[in-house]
């Protein structure tokens, strides 16, 4: 397996991606603690209403614990984190309970006024760092690269979405590289224009990994979408604002490519 031009690393391990681009995005701990906060203010709420009556304090009780479960699943994912590794048992753990707390931080952000993209970044680097734990190593043609619309130059004339090949791999947006890299490796690329166009393609494909680059919203609701599959995720750059002429770094992708196969 010959990589190509596009790489500049050797034989980077997924938790060593991983931990190269946390030090760029919003960092995991972000997306527990802001969690964790709301967490901690229902619990002062419930206590206090514990006085009201016996239902109110079995409902309490109640939730208190299914939150104190949640909660800690989501500290556990922190400790594996730093410490780059968990008992598999405990990556189930905590994968389950980051995905639970997601919608939990998302509106904790939103009442503390961070931007939701950090909270979601956040939740993305948990789930990549986790999801690099695993000891996963593949075939070429069991990965699929699924790239966004976005990243196509916006007057390219050629329809890439119906098949990738049909790019001239002009120069003009990222899209002829990574073609170029599908070409090399073997590995399966699409571009999706939603959520229902990925999911169809994936079904279609049917791939042990999903590479997916997105941006920060499609990509926490992707991967709480496919919950059965292998799903890494790197955000792509948006320097002419969302959704138009976006790029990303060819080489983190081939490094990751690099990293899951056999
Ligand atoms: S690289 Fe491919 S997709 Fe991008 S503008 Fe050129 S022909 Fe179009």
């Amino acid at each position: 397996m010959q990589p190509t031009d596009c790489g500049f690393s050797q034989g980077m391990s997924l938790m060593q991606i991983a931990n190269n681009r946390t030090a760029q995005t919003s960092p995991p701990r972000l997306f527990v603690l802001a969690a964790a906060a709301l967490l901690f203010v229902v619990s002062s709420f419930l206590l206090v209403s514990t006085r009201f009556s016996i239902v109110w304090t079995i409902a309490a009780l109640f939730v208190f614990s299914i939150m104190a479960i949640v909660l800690t699943g989501g500290v556990i994912a922190l400790v594996g984190i730093r410490q780059g590794r968990l008992p598999r048992v405990l990556q189930v753990f905590a994968r389950w309970s980051t995905a639970a707390l997601y919608p939990v931080a998302v509106v904790a952000g939103r009442l503390a006024g961070l931007e939701k993209d950090r909270v979601r970044g956040s939740f993305i680097e948990i789930h990549n760092q986790l999801a690099a734990m695993k000891p996963l190593k593949v075939q070429a043609d069991e990965i699929l690269l699924l790239l966004p619309h976005c990243l196509q130059w916006a007057d390219c004339p050629h329809r890439i979405t119906i098949d990738v090949n049909n790019c001239r791999q002009c120069g003009k947006c990222v899209i002829g590289d990574l073609l170029e890299l599908q070409r090399s490796y073997g590995f399966h690329m699409a571009v999706a224009t939603g959520g229902t166009l990925a999911r169809k393609i994936i079904a279609d494909v049917r791939p042990s990994v999903v590479v997916a680059v997105a941006c920060e919203r499609d990509l926490a609701a992707g991967i709480q979408d496919v919950r059965k599959i292998h799903v890494i995720g790197i955000l792509n750059e948006r320097p002419s604002g969302p959704c138009y002429n976006t790029t990303l770094n060819v080489a983190v992708v081939e490094d990751t490519i690099r990293a899951l196969l056999n």
